[in-house]
């Protein structure tokens, strides 16, 4: 429920564990929510636990929100402190737009340019070509105040349009595998080269026959490349489902499900809009632009 003057919107929140190792996955998810409802004077739309071991938790109004992120921790026992946080991504929407005329200022004229929109933060896509130059693509990503970006914008009088914004997948840069950031990672580092617990000294190089983690632990039957190859079967599955769940707008589970039941169809990827498919495949093209 998104209203147009920037203020009142459900706000997402983390809940996170403070001063343990431990997370909150034996910690009762109601009682969590019985103490931020106490402590907002109002009611949460949802608690949900989360695999790294935090809560997410989507208030009903930003002034419920607001009480709850200016608290900043709370104490659920005297063992247990909670540490409250806004919800970086899920509060601030992304969209890409292109532009070769925005793209000739810097980073801060074309914020300055676009605020009236509720843009707050913007980065330009470039590319990286001969003698390591910076090249510019025209594209630029928007973050907007608000969970959801509007599909066009106009400056003077052009209507520009903006395309959902689809990031590569979350990959651990300690176990190499999808899904969650280094900062959470409770498992061992890992070799991307043979996908064994990492062996190597500064400087040395993995001789060992290549095998790649991600497609062994999802038993996918050609798992005898590097873990970075950007041809992994697992790699490219991953980005399908994250590009139907962003585009479709819908949770990974139902995305997934959409993936499975058109490749038993087997007929190529048509479960967005045809539109939506067009935006994302035309920026998809420029392979180097998401990471
Ligand atoms: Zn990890
Ligand atoms: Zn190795
Ligand atoms: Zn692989």
């Amino acid at each position: 429920m998104a209203e147009r003057s920037g203020v009142p919107y459900p706000k997402y929140l983390t809940i996170s564990r403070l001063n343990s190792s431990d997370g909150l996955q034996r910690v009762s998810v109601e009682l969590i929510r019985n103490v931020l409802e106490n402590i907002s004077c109002g009611p949460i739309e949802y608690c949900q636990k989360l695999s790294n071991g935090t809560v997410l938790v989507k208030t009903w109004g930003s002034l419920n929100a607001a009480k709850l992120a200016q608290v900043g921790f709370f104490s659920l026992s005297s063992s247990i402190d909670l540490a409250v946080r806004e919800h970086w991504s899920l509060n601030h929407g992304r969209a890409v737009m292109h532009s070769y005329e925005l793209a000739q200022h810097c980073e801060a004229e074309i914020l300055q340019q676009l605020q009236e929109h509720d843009v707050i933060h913007v980065s330009k896509i470039t590319r990286r070509r001969k003698r390591n130059k910076e090249h510019e693509t025209g594209l630029i990503i928007l973050q907007f105040a608000h969970p959801y970006p509007p599909p066009s914008i106009r400056m003077g009088d052009k209507v520009v349009r903006l395309h959902p914004y689809v990031p590569h997948p979350t990959r651990c840069s300690n176990c190499l595998l999808f899904g969650h950031p280094a900062r959470t990672c409770q498992r061992p580092r890992t070799c991307a080269n043979c996908g064994y617990a990492y062996h190597l000294t500064a400087g040395e190089r993995c001789n060992r026959a290549q095998a790649c983690l991600n497609c062994r632990t999802r038993k996918v039957p050609h798992s005898r490349h590097h873990t970075f190859d950007r041809e992994c079967p697992t790699f490219i599955w991953e980005d399908q489902i994250r590009a139907i769940s962003i585009v479709s707008g819908v949770s990974r589970r139902r995305a997934i499900s959409i993936y499975k039941s058109h490749s038993r169809r087997d007929r190529p990827m048509s479960h967005f809009s045809e539109v939506a498919r067009l935006s994302y495949l035309k920026l998809r093209a420029s392979e180097t632009l998401f990471n």
